[in-house]
Formats: C-alpha cells, sequence, structure tokens
C-alpha cells in the first residue's frame, strides 16, 4: 500500500509551462484566438484534447463555412477566416464561395471545404505563428486568487501539467475552463431547449449533376417522406459537398441531448451513428443520384451545436441583432439569421434578415462576470439562446475568436494585474481591421 501510494506521488509530478495566453480548446474559435495572440507578439499554448485542431470543424465535420456576406453581397467576415479558407484553396480543398437555397426555401452562402484537410490548415497556422500546440491534453482544474484565473492544471500523457497564463481565453464550446473557474452561466428561458447535436456522415459516391438537378420542393418532399417513414430523424436532406472527392458530409441526424452530461454525451454518440446508418440506406433506395453511394466516414464525435452561455458583461440578444444595435466596442460582425433546429419534430426556426442586415457583436459580450485575466471565444459567448442561434457559426465564431487572442495579446503585454475589460478599445478595433477584419 505504501509502496503503491510512494510511486503514485512520483508520478503526479506536476511539470510547469509558460504562457502570456493560454487558449482551452482547438476549434475554429480557439485556434483562431491563438493564431492571433501569437501574431500579436504573446507566448501562446494551444490546449486541444483530441490530436487535432478544428472541433466541430473537423472532429464534427460540419463542412461547409456559412455566411460571409449579407443577402446582397455586402462582405461581414474576413480576416483569419478568410485567410483559412485561401489556405485550404492552395491544398485544394475548398469550394468557390456559393449561394444556395435550402430545403426551407430561404437562401444562404457558403465555402465547401474538406475537414480532414482543415486539419492540416490549422497545423501550418498554428506552426507559421509560433503557437506551443498542447494536443491530447485534458483540463483537468483551475485554481483562482480572487478574480484571477493563477494556474491551470491538464491531464496529458505525460502527467499533470500545470500552465500560469497571464490571460486565458475558453474556446472549449462547452466552456469547460470557465466551469471549472466558477464562472456563471446564462440558462435557457421557458419553453426553450438546447439546440440538438448531429452525427454527421459522409455518403458517395453520389451523381451531383443528377443529385443538384433536384429543386428545392423535390428534396423537401423527399426529406418530408423520409422522415415520416422513420428513416430520416429529421426532414433534411442536408449535404456539403466534398470538394475532394464524388462525396458529401450530410447533416440530417438529431440528438436531442446536454452535451456536458457524460452519459447522455455517449448515448448520443451511438444513436447517432444509428440514426446515419439508417439514413445511408434511405439515400441509397429513395435519392436520385445517391443510388451507388454508401456510408463512407462518421464524424469522430458528433457535432455539438449549444451547450453552456457564460454570463458576462454584456448578454448579446436577438434584439441586439435584428435591430441591429451598433456598439462602440464592437469586435466582429455576421449576417446568419437565427436558426434554431427544434430538439424534436417540426421546421427550422428561421428569422431571416433584410437583404443588406448585418449585426455587431460586442467585446463585452466575451469578458465574463467576475473575472478579469478571461476571456472566452466561439459558441460558448454570452449571448441569450436566440442570439447564439445565430453567432454560433464558424464564420463569426472564428472572427470572434480573432478578437479574442488580439485582446488576450494586448492584456497580457499591459502592466501586471491589468484586466481585459481595460483593453485600448479603439487600439484592438484599429489592429483588427488592419489585420483584415470586418466590424460592421
Ligand atoms: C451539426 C452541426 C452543423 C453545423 N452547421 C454549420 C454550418 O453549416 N456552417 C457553419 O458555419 N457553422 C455550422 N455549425 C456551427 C459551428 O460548427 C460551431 O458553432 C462552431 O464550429 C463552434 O466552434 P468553437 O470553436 O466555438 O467550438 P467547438 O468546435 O466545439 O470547439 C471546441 C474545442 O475545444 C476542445 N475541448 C473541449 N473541451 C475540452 C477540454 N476540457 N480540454 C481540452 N480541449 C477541449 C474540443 O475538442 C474542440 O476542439 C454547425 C454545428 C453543428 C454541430
Amino acid at each position: 500500500m505504501q509502496a503503491t501510494q510512494a510511486g503514485t506521488a512520483r508520478r503526479s509530478d506536476v511539470g510547469e509551462l509558460q504562457a502570456d495566453v493560454l487558449v482551452c480548446g482547438g476549434g475554429v474559435a480557439g485556434t483562431m484566438a491563438a493564431v492571433a495572440a501569437a501574431r500579436h507578439g504573446a507566448r501562446v499554448v494551444l490546449l486541444e484534447r483530441y490530436g487535432f485542431l478544428g472541433g466541430n470543424a473537423t472532429a464534427g465535420a460540419v463542412a461547409q463555412f456559412n455566411s460571409w456576406q449579407t443577402a446582397n453581397g455586402r462582405p461581414v467576415v474576413a480576416g483569419l477566416a478568410q485567410e483559412a479558407v485561401e489556405r485550404l484553396r492552395r491544398y485544394g480543398a475548398a469550394g468557390e464561395h456559393e449561394t444556395f437555397v435550402m430545403s426551407t426555401g430561404h437562401r444562404m452562402d457558403r465555402v465547401e471545404y474538406a475537414p480532414e484537410v482543415l486539419k492540416l490548415v490549422l497545423d501550418d497556422m498554428v506552426r507559421d505563428a509560433a503557437v506551443q500546440p498542447l494536443l491530447h491534453a485534458s483540463l483537468l482544474d483551475v485554481s483562482r486568487a480572487g478574480r484571477r484565473i493563477e494556474a491551470v492544471r491538464v491531464l496529458t500523457k505525460g502527467g499533470l501539467l500545470r500552465i500560469r497564463p497571464g490571460v486565458v481565453v475558453d474556446a472549449s464550446g462547452d466552456m469547460d475552463l470557465m466551469q471549472q473557474a466558477g464562472a456563471g452561466f446564462l440558462s435557457l428561458d421557458e419553453g426553450e431547449a438546447l439546440q440538438p447535436a448531429t452525427m454527421m456522415f459522409r455518403f458517395g459516391p453520389i451523381d451531383f449533376a443528377r443529385f443538384d438537378a433536384l429543386s428545392a420542393a423535390e428534396i423537401a418532399a423527399l426529406a418530408r417522406r423520409g422522415y415520416e417513414d422513420g428513416a430520416l430523424a429529421r426532414a433534411a436532406l442536408h449535404v456539403a459537398r466534398n470538394p475532394c472527392s464524388q462525396d458529401g458530409w450530410f447533416n440530417v441526424s438529431r440528438l436531442a441531448i446536454d452535451a456536458t452530461d457524460p452519459l447522455a454525451l455517449g448515448r448520443a454518440e451511438m444513436e447517432g451513428r444509428r440514426q446515419a446508418w439508417n439514413a445511408a440506406a434511405f439515400l441509397q433506395a429513395q435519392v436520385p443520384g445517391c443510388e451507388r453511394g454508401r456510408l463512407v466516414a462518421f464524424g469522430t464525435q458528433v457535432g455539438v451545436r449549444e451547450t453552456r452561455r457564460v454570463a458576462g458583461r454584456h448578454v448579446l440578444t436577438a434584439q441586439d441583432l435584428l435591430q441591429p444595435v451598433q456598439f462602440d466596442d464592437a469586435i466582429a460582425a455576421g449576417a446568419y439569421p437565427i436558426d434554431i433546429h427544434p430538439a424534436a419534430g417540426g421546421e427550422l426556426e428561421y428569422t431571416s434578415l433584410g437583404d443588406d442586415h448585418a449585426y455587431q457583436i460586442p467585446f463585452r459580450s466575451l469578458c465574463p462576470d467576475g473575472l478579469d485575466n478571461a476571456l472566452v471565444a466561439g459558441r460558448g459567448v454570452s449571448a441569450t439562446h436566440q442570439a447564439l442561434a445565430a453567432i454560433r457559426v464558424m464564420t463569426i465564431s472564428m472572427a470572434v475568436g480573432q478578437a479574442a487572442g488580439t485582446a488576450a495579446a494586448m492584456a497580457a503585454q499591459a502592466p501586471r494585474g491589468a484586466t481585459v475589460a481595460s483593453v485600448d478599445m479603439p487600439g484592438l478595433r484599429r489592429v483588427l481591421q488592419a489585420r483584415g477584419a470586418l466590424l460592421a
């Protein structure tokens, strides 16, 4: 017994890693935050539990970046997000910018990409910016001194590592670091439910000449039949084409869970694969152009749309987006509509925007209440359920990540004890614009 204890004590010796900025979570928001912080001169550690970056964009295989512009074509997202797409194109792994008609009849713009190649592009961006990636490493816990995060402990293959960052950016999607730090979270209103998760699956080969010839009404009718027959978990046949091959990633399953519940998450992975398998059989049997196809791959994990939303200095609301409110501290813009997937039955709840309608995201929505050296980015920012349903898309997540990383570097470079809230706002906005970001 004593020998075991002594051995355990030796094994749990904690290594140290230095960082001005620690980014927790290497999804698209976190990776852009890390790259932006490093390009602004900070020593950055990027912590990611998988062996690759991208989160929903790679592990979840979402496969299309939506909404770069307003309905009449005014660009609202560029900066690092645009750079990622240009790098994908150099690998031959992203399509052209295009507008398509959704099964709901709404028009939407997008760039399709190959999720496997995005892993490589994010590696390149992180390597070129001299970010220190810490892959295969999961957040363990956080220690605080008053309003500041002092240290973060991480579980790695080599044992525990302690990082004492000047500033942290929580981009873990589920806001795991904020949870460990004791931050507050926003709750759902009466009648609201978390958006469901989806197991994406790759299916092919597809004869796209025939598939794309189907009208939106024909696709909607096929999807409705699949749903009513029980072959599809929701009435959709939504596919993002793989630019490198004759197949695509289908977004048709539906898993109504709280993905921070570990048992529910495991059940959803299994149920997601079952739904995907049934959907693939339906495609093969019923959908023109899909007769020769088969299920080629599942996403590495279910794609998670929504879990925790941090309580921040400003809670972004649907009204802020629809009006739209012009914020003095705007650090990113967007034009994606409010798009709520119901947890069961029914169609998407979809609030289209006017032709030239864009909205802004204020810096204060990235600042968690009660913490002086922490920011959040991506799908956990301080926003209502409805507002998050718009700003959660990857284009906007990348733009917010770029802003969070730049601000984190600025705060880390300020005199000791400076707070993220005191970052020079005109200065931050100038730097973002100089680096290609669009703020309106
Ligand atoms: C099914 C589905 C379809 C979607 N469709 C579209 C679409 O068509 N177009 C579009 O633009 N957007 C779409 N979205 C939205 C978009 O994909 C996400 O909102 C966006 O990718 C969120 O990025 P993120 O970086 O904030 O979070 P995530 O992608 O969730 O990344 C979080 C990262 O943190 C890591 N992590 C989590 N916890 C820990 C921990 N404890 N320790 C270490 N690492 C951790 C994860 O592994 C992950 O890499 C879709 C989302 C889903 C789920």
